[in-house]
């Protein structure tokens, strides 16, 4: 039911970032703006440590797994069916490529021209299907703030109908098979310890502002 809307997922990846070195291959994309772009949201130095340090141990550990065939699919493509992977290292695939794809989808679902919102035909799918944005955020704060442990929590699409989600650990809506990510949010402690300590609740109100909707949004029309 997939196959052929997530191949094309990819491509638009790729094409609607303005960074053109952005791509969801097998290597450590660049951030498609600097370290402090996001700031007073997301302190520099969180930026750096997360992205330099992270999420190139979540590439360097996939990529031990991973054949030079593999690689020739798609990293979606693995993440939904991993049986083309050893079986004895699916779990480090899953946990480190699902760490990879989140955290690219993370960097470019952020943007520095901040306070956006969602427009066209997500802005009228969200009022109509959790009542109002104000809504939809309180409930997608609730659902970080109630997770335990570390995740991340998920709007995601499937067949027209928009859900929250919040998964363990580096898992996400492909993986999960519950549909495609529209916006994730880190809820890992290393994505807002060192502005906002044990705050969970605060960090994603405030991440909030930083969402990339117009990218989301065109995302969105491209899926229906
Ligand atoms: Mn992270």
């Amino acid at each position: 039911m997939y196959f052929k809307t997530y191949l094309i997922d990819i491509t638009k990846l790729a094409a609607t970032t303005d960074d053109e070195s952005f791509e969801c291959g097998y290597d450590l994309p660049k951030l498609p703006y600097s370290f402090e772009a996001l700031e007073p949201v997301i302190d520099a130095t969180t930026m750096r440590v997360h992205h330099g340090k992270h999420h190139k141990k979540y590439v360097e550990k996939m990529n031990e797994v991973l054949t030079e065939k593999n690689k020739k699919k798609s990293l979606i493509e693995l993440l939904m069916d991993p049986s083309k992977i050893a079986k004895k290292n699916q779990d480090q695939f899953l946990n480190n490529a699902g760490g990879h794809f989140n955290h690219s989808y993370f960097w470019i679902t952020m943007s520095p021209e901040m306070n956006q919102k969602p427009s066209g035909k997500l802005a009228e799918d969200i009022d109509k299907q959790f009542g109002s944005f104000d809504k939809f955020k309180q409930e997608f704060i609730d659902a970080g703030v109630k997770h335990f442990g570390s995740g991340w929590v998920w709007l995601c699409v499937n067949d027209g109908k928009l859900k929250v989600q919040s998964f363990l650990n580096q898992s996400n809506p492909y993986i999960e098979k519950c549909g495609h990510p529209l916006a994730g949010c880190d809820i890992w402690e290393h994505a807002y310890y060192l502005k906002y300590q044990n705050n969970r609740e605060k960090y994603i109100t405030n991440w909030f502002k930083v969402i990339n909707w117009n990218f989301i949004s065109k995302r969105y029309e491209g899926l229906l």
